[in-house]
């Protein structure tokens, strides 16, 4: 299980390496998303809390990447976090996300994307609950539920 130290490790030594990688120029991604997932995954943006279609829903299944489809978190440890954005205590697989200091609107921060094809999720806090102690705040654009691999 990952603690927030291994987070902070990864930020500053270096993520774990991905099963594969999935690289693609930003017309291709362009083509393959809605305005609203490139202008999120592929340019570092934010949805408006409470927005995102996967906010308040705990059917069970896996979250995979919107870009790349890899499985990034499972129903199983999504929680209610209050905040509007989907909230995980943990990655479905350690390497599945990649971590990297955002020191961007005067806040340390650390950013997670999928490591896969780079694609900005959200953040991760020390702030979850227990046992991890995790709290990977992501945006409902950057994944697609599926249900049928629950
Ligand atoms: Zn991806």
């Amino acid at each position: 299980m990952l603690t927030w130290k291994d987070i902070i490790n990864f930020s500053v030594n270096g993520n774990p390496t991905p099963d594969r990688r999935v690289e693609k120029t930003e017309a291709e991604w362009k083509a393959q998303l809605t305005d609203e997932q490139y202008r999120i995954t592929r340019q570092k943006g934010t949805e408006r809390a409470h927005t995102g279609d996967l906010c308040t829903t705990y059917e069970e299944g896996k979250y995979h990447c919107v870009c790349c489809n890899t499985p990034l978190f499972d129903s199983t440890i999504k929680f209610s976090s209050g905040t509007g954005w989907p909230s995980f205590t943990q990655p479905i697989e350690e390497n599945a996300i990649k971590y990297e200091k955002d020191t961007t609107y005067g806040m340390v921060r650390v950013e997670v994307m999928c490591n896969t094809c780079d694609a900005h999720l959200g953040h991760v806090f020390p702030d979850g609950p227990e046992p991890s102690g995790l709290r990977y705040c992501v945006n409902s654009e950057s994944m697609i539920l599926d249900k049928e691999t629950a």
